[in-house]
């Protein structure tokens, strides 16, 4: 594994220095040109619900390219691979997620150096944080904050298209609120509800919606880190459903192992009903169709008579 990694590393490097070569003898291919063949700005998103964000912004001035978009994909253990370096570095803007959870984009970005090029961490401008939970974008301020500095910078990039990068800013947050209807909607109802939760992805929702959360944090957080979660940890997890004290077990779609699909099983096995949660955007959806589909589900569930 460390072989395979560390080859892949030096393949980088060496098409970086190829790629940076070509861009170098044809300026036409470089940055300074700043906009594609077609007029458009182009950028790049890390992850896709920030590349939706910014084709909802951006509208027909953008081209988005978006990096982690599979669903069959765990973004914890992404590498990235040489067909984003030229994507990487022909963007005027960039928006990652950052705090840790895609490091791969700083190597992106720094093995192809352009001071001009403006660079989005979702992490570093959030305001709603939890301790040892980089999965800020679940938070729908955090979202609204994020997509006021992307129409921000599209802005200064493309000041003669400013009054529609606002105005598409503005119907981005408005439908927003609607995720915070529904939050608030489950709250009324299911508030203080003991729920079961592989991976910390949810916090961010089951805080709003005052749900009792009654996995431990260490196994939470052991899945979100790919490790393995404490043999403690693991049990107390499992007890919670043989005595069926969750009445919902969410779980990470992206983040799956074999001690999770056994909690499913259990919960299955106890009718107790499981939910499936995404790290990223699946197909066909918004950033706000995503999380209120999402939302919709777990109310449905919560409302299942066991
Ligand atoms: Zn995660």
């Amino acid at each position: 594994m460390i072989i395979k990694r560390s080859k892949a590393a030096g393949l980088i490097v060496a098409l970086v220095g190829l790629f940076l070569l070509s861009a170098c003898s044809n300026p036409a291919t470089g940055n300074t040109g700043g906009q594609t063949s077609n007029g458009t700005i182009p950028v790049v998103a890390a992850e896709n619900f920030y590349g939706d964000i910014v084709s909802q912004i951006g509208g027909k001035h953008v081209s988005v390219t978006s990096i982690l978009s599979d669903p069959n994909v765990d973004p914890h253990t992404y590498e990235s691979n040489v067909n984003q370096v030229k994507a990487v570095a022909k963007a005027r803007l960039i928006v990652a997620n950052g705090g840790g959870y895609d490091d791969w984009m700083d190597k992106l970005i720094s093995s192809t150096p352009d001071e001009s090029r403006r660079v989005l961490k979702g992490f570093d401008l959030a305001t709603v944080k939890l301790p040892d939970n980089e999965h800020i974008w679940y938070s729908s301020a955090n979202a609204r904050t994020i997509a006021t500095a992307i129409a921000d910078n599209l802005k200064a990039i493309d000041a003669h298209h400013a009054a529609e990068y606002e105005a598409n800013l503005q119907r981005f947050k408005s439908e927003s609120m609607k995720i915070d209807q529904k939050l608030a909607t489950i709250k009324a109802k299911y508030a203080g509800t003991p729920i079961g939760l592989t991976e910390t992805i949810f916090l961010y929702q089951t805080g709003p919606m005052g749900l009792n959360v009654l996995t431990p944090t260490e196994f939470q957080k052991a899945m979100a880190e790919n490790n393995d979660p404490p043999a403690n940890t693991v049990i107390t997890a499992e007890n919670q459903i043989t005595r069926r004290q969750i009445k919902v077990l969410i779980y990470n779609q992206q983040a799956q192992s074999t001690i999770t699909s056994r909690l499913q099983s259990e919960a299955q096995a106890q009718h107790i009903p499981t939910m499936a949660v995404t790290e990223t955007m699946p197909g066909n959806q918004t950033y706000q169709s995503w999380m209120i589909g999402q939302l919709n589900t777990l109310e449905q569930s919560l409302g299942q008579r066991q």
